[in-house]
């Protein structure tokens, strides 16, 4: 009996130390809130409650609830962190991250257009060039009518 006892309380779920209750074998949380990360349903409680967690992983299929209990997990983590937007405030803060990349990349994009033009331009500016020095060394130098 003791040992019963002693065993049930050394594997007790993250949630049933939690609450300071016995961990029972069909515990519907101990598969998720395993006792070696005890924040993860300290956090989970204080947002969501044990017991509509709890509920909310009986409604839903067995294969979708380790799934959905790192979905809750994540989104009490977030809303511990930030009580006022949670989730949606990472989800915002990456998004505006998002927009000044693209913003950043455009406008490197044009500068990369505009440079390269200029490139072009000079290139063909260089031959032309070399096109109307070769006409006119031709001209002034080798033009038999100059010489006598
Ligand atoms: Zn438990």
């Amino acid at each position: 009996m003791t040992k019963t006892l002693y065993m049930s309380n050394y594997t007790r779920c993250a949630a049933c130390r939690y609450l300071r209750r016995r961990c029972c074998e069909d515990c519907t949380l101990a598969p998720f809130f395993p006792s070696t990360n005890p924040t993860r349903f300290a956090h989970v409680h204080r947002i969501f409650g044990a017991s509509n967690v709890s509920r909310m992983l009986q409604q839903i299929p067995e294969e979708q609830r380790s799934e959905a209990a790192d979905a809750i997990a994540l989104e009490a983590f977030w809303r511990v962190q930030d009580p006022v937007y949670g989730s949606a405030g990472v989800i915002s803060a990456l998004q505006t991250e998002i927009s000044g990349a693209q913003r950043e990349l455009a406008e490197t994009q044009a500068r990369v257009a505009v440079y390269a033009a200029r490139a072009r331009s000079a290139n063909a500016q260089v031959s032309a060039d070399e096109e109307r020095l070769g006409d006119g060394a031709g001209a002034g130098v080798y033009l038999p009518s100059n010489h006598p």
